[in-house]
């Protein structure tokens, strides 16, 4: 294909603007998928992405579009939408020249838009600006235009306005789309480059690997070779989606499409990564890529101890198609054996959780997820340290915690309230500007920790739901952060140890006693609960003692009755979990991890 008739580009929004519903809408009017087959969020494949309504993978969909006697290849790339898989987005709009900026008529920009916005800036891309929704009755179009044309700087008359629902106005984007989107430019004679932004595990095939051919030319049957790790494979298939896999002899320059090459495992066909060929290959790879680097930990264990095994399994095939999942296996005295996974965010960790139990069937219980905090000694010596039961003990130098660049979009009268809660989460202003006289945006650095928790909940409590949040890692920051450990009769309970910042340390050890308190059964014994910061006890309950006779009621009468209690008894104790020598039940620990 010439690659003056190609458009490479891609959509992006905050959530729910409706980038899916125009994703299927342009391919019906393309004719690529037939009426009877269409279906809601054509490309979102995955169950979990249906259900929710997020895209997590993204896919790429050659779309024919012919504008002035020409007939133009369109390759749509659907990016996930959300905060912790920006590195995939940037990779997906990293494969394009140019991008639709959809906005909901009825909400105006947010959050993620302006994070997405900034994305494509980056990487020059041509921006179509789009309202979306405007056959809604609330929409406002000639509010929302202003804004959005004052963002980007460009005329208010550039900004489109569609219906994906209806479809109106779809067709006139596409034509824009070719007028206004740069054709791909590269190196017909240069080695070949193809860029990965996407790979997804197969089953049937094994890896399916998204590329963008950047310069020269791939073939079937030829020696690949990644530019990363130095590995080669045989290219086994090479093709586009026009939606469903499509083989073809090879992909040209500027082309977007799929390959096989028979590998297992995504990662080792990683988005970001150079593809050329073994022979006369590239020698300087295309700039961008990055290791995916988890920012938030957690310990899985399964419920049951003995389906460790099928959790670890579980874990293995998900990787498959995650290269951004680690995990290693982690032992604790309250809840057994288990795993501290390492997610890229709260949703990649939600998403994971959710279809271990849902798609392996397992019963879950998860610690409360940290961030991962380096720590220097002051005999010089370093640790990273990725669960808090694990941070060093000694004469401490210096504590550092991640940091992200938050933006936050909200109507102007919640400026107060938002203020406020990121004060209280430590955070610091960075700046703010009116979006419109009646909605601003407000920069913050915040660390990490403080987002992972509930921040999102305790936004949305305070705006009524109308405030919209982004982040961005930008590093890590000294802070005095010390770990507090709860102890039971003397006994450390790993899973309740928590990093936390110093004058957070109390309230944190008073919450976890008082819950585990109300929680913990008598026992024969008094059991005191203590929050520790090193040998210094910063709160202090107590369970009394009571005397557990349970044949106490039988007055040595009826044997059997007597047998019973008994067996009773020791039914009731396999589910316990002993903690030195004091016994408590799995769901007490259960529900004191829980949050609430
Ligand atoms: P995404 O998260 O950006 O992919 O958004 P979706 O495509 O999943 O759309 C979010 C919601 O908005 C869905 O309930 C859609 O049916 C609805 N929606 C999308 N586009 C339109 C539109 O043009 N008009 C109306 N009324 N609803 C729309
Ligand atoms: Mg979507």
């Amino acid at each position: 294909t010439d690659p003056a008739v190609i458009r490479n580009f891609c959509i992006i929004a905050h959530i729910d603007h409706g980038k899916s519903t125009l994703a299927d809408r342009m391919l019906q009017l393309t004719e690529v998928v037939e009426q009877r087959q269409m279906r809601a969020q054509y490309l979102d494949r995955m169950d979990i992405e249906r259900e929710r309504g997020i895209t997590i993978k993204s896919q790429a969909v050659r779309l024919p579009w012919d504008l002035d006697d020409t007939s133009h290849i369109l390759n749509m790339i659907d990016t996930p939408g959300h905060v912790d898989f920006t590195y995939e987005v940037s990779r997906s709009l990293a494969a394009c020249e140019g991008c639709v900026l959809l906005v909901d008529a009825a909400q105006g920009i947010e959050a993620q838009t302006l994070a997405n916005l900034y994305l494509a800036m980056e990487n020059d891309l041509t921006i179509i600006p789009v309202l979306n929704k405007i056959d809604l009755p609330a929409a406002q179009p000639e509010k929302f235009a202003a804004e959005l044309a004052h963002l980007i700087g460009c005329d208010v008359s550039d900004v489109l306005k569609v219906s994906a629902k209806t479809g109106e106005g779809v067709a006139e984007l596409l034509d824009e789309v070719v007028r206004k989107v740069p054709a791909p430019v590269g190196v017909a004679e240069a080695p070949a480059r193809a860029m990965i932004f996407d790979s997804v595990y197969d089953s049937y095939r094994g890896v399916v690997t998204y590329v963008k051919v950047v310069d020269g030319r791939l073939g079937k049957r030829e020696r690949i070779q990644m530019m990363s790790s130095g590995a080669t494979h045989e290219l086994l298939e090479i093709g586009t989606n026009s939606p469903e896999m499509t083989a073809a002899a090879g992909l040209a320059v500027g082309e977007v499409g799929y390959l096989i090459t028979g590998v297992k495992d995504v990662r080792q066909s990683r988005v970001g990564d150079t593809i050329t060929l073994m022979k006369g290959g590239a020698t300087e790879a295309l700039g961008g890529y990055k290791d995916p680097k988890p920012m938030v930990f957690s310990g899985l264990y399964p419920l049951d101890g003995s389906d460790y095994p099928d959790l670890r399994d579980a874990l293995d095939k998900l990787q498959l198609n995650d290269a951004a999942l680690s995990y290693e296996p982690e032992t604790s005295a309250a809840l057994g054996f288990g795993f501290r996974v390492g997610f890229l965010g709260l949703l990649h960790l939600e998403v994971v959780r959710e279809r271990l139990e849902r798609e392996f069937g397992l019963d879950l219980i998860a610690t409360a997820p940290n961030v991962v905090y380096g720590v220097t000694m002051e005999d010089g010596t370093e640790h990273t340290v990725t669960n808090p039961s694990e941070f060093p003990s000694g004469k401490i130098d210096e504590v550092r915690e991640p940091v992200v660049r938050a933006t936050l979009i909200a109507p102007s009268e919640f400026i107060g309230a938002i203020m406020e809660l990121c004060q209280t989460r430590r955070g610091s202003l960075q700046g703010m500007d009116y979006l419109s006289e009646d909605r601003v945006e407000l920069r913050y650095s915040l660390p990490l920790a403080e987002i992972v928790f509930d921040f999102f909940d305790a936004l949305k409590s305070k705006t009524r739901g109308y405030a919209s949040l982004d982040y961005e890692p930008t590093g890590e920051q000294a802070a005095d952060l010390v770990k507090v450990d709860i102890l039971l009769h003397g006994d450390k309970v790993d899973a309740f140890s928590a990093i936390v910042h110093k004058d957070k340390a109390y309230a944190y050890g008073v919450r976890m006693a008082t819950k585990l308190r109300e929680l913990i059964p008598r026992q024969q014994f008094e059991v005191p609960i203590q929050a520790a910061v090193g040998s210094r006890v910063i709160a202090r309950e107590t369970v009394r003692a009571i005397r557990k006779d349970v044949l106490s009621k039988c007055y040595g009468g009826d044997i059997s009755r007597k047998r019973k209690l008994l067996e009773k008894q020791k039914e009731g104790k396999k589910r316990m979990k002993v903690v030195g020598r004091v016994e408590v039940p799995q769901e007490a620990f259960i529900a004191a991890l829980s949050s609430d």
